[in-house]
């Protein structure tokens, strides 16, 4: 990379038909269930945990230092955020653009199809019942920043979105980066403040995350 700003090389993109009206339902949605947002996100750095440990298999190196897969969930109630990092896998910039821009996976395919099925006003109760994964962190957060590194790789990259038309892409300098693996910064709407309090986010941890296979950690930035 040379010395160009992060801003410089900001690219935009838009979202696949697909995931934009995804996104307008998860944000307009009167859902009242949202806190399986934060099941999904921490399924996903679960996932990407495991993705890694298979993938250390064939090459250990990729472990590096780090061989402990975790889960970092941080808090700041003042700035209303709430921080969920894994140590994982990692996306490189295509991975990113790929994973969070279009809708690849079946069970949201799926869910899209029901939506479509029927307008009658059935979409609260199937966000529940499909778990929409990654985009349901709209429901709570107006900005969605991640952070991404891939293991075993020097560049890091920062994708984020509003969740309205589109997303940008950046390169991001190695020292605002883990390590290794996803960093997702959720910027709460004024209504989901409370996702950034550790009572709230004790509860749904143990609600819906009790069988999660890597240690989650909580810790709260002092403002
Ligand atoms: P699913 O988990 O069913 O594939 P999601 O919408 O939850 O669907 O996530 C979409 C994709 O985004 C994942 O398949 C993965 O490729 C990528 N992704 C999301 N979060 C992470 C993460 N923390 N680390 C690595 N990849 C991730
Ligand atoms: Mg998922």
């Amino acid at each position: 990379m040379t010395a160009t700003t992060a801003e410089q090389t900001a690219e935009s993109h838009v979202f696949e038909a697909d995931v934009a009206r995804l996104l307008h339902m998860m944000v307009h949605s009167v859902y009242s269930d949202k806190d399986v947002f934060l099941r999904e996100l921490i399924s996903n750095a679960a996932d990407a945990c495991e993705k890694l440990r298979y993938e250390a298999i064939a090459e250990p190196g990729l472990l590096a230092s780090d061989p402990d897969s975790r889960i970092l969930l941080t808090l700041d109630a003042d700035g209303g955020k709430l921080v969920v990092e894994d140590n994982g896998i990692g996306m490189s910039r295509d991975e990113m653009i790929e994973a969070l821009g279009t809708i690849a996976r079946s069970g949201t395919r799926a869910f899209m199809e029901r939506i479509e099925a029927n307008r009658q006003g059935e979409g609260a109760q199937l966000i529940g019942q499909f778990g929409v994964g990654f985009y349901s962190c709209f429901m709570v957060a107006d900005r969605v920043d991640v952070v991404s590194r891939k293991a075993g790789a020097e560049d890091a990259w920062l994708w984020s979105s509003d969740g309205k038309g589109g997303y940008s892409v950046a390169p991001v300098d190695a020292g605002e980066a883990p390590a290794r693996g996803t960093r997702i910064t959720l910027h709460l709407m004024e209504d989901a403040k409370s996702y950034a309090s550790r009572w709230t986010v004790e509860r749904i941890v143990k609600e819906q995350s009790g069988h999660v296979p890597v240690p989650i950690k909580i810790a709260e930035t002092l403002g």
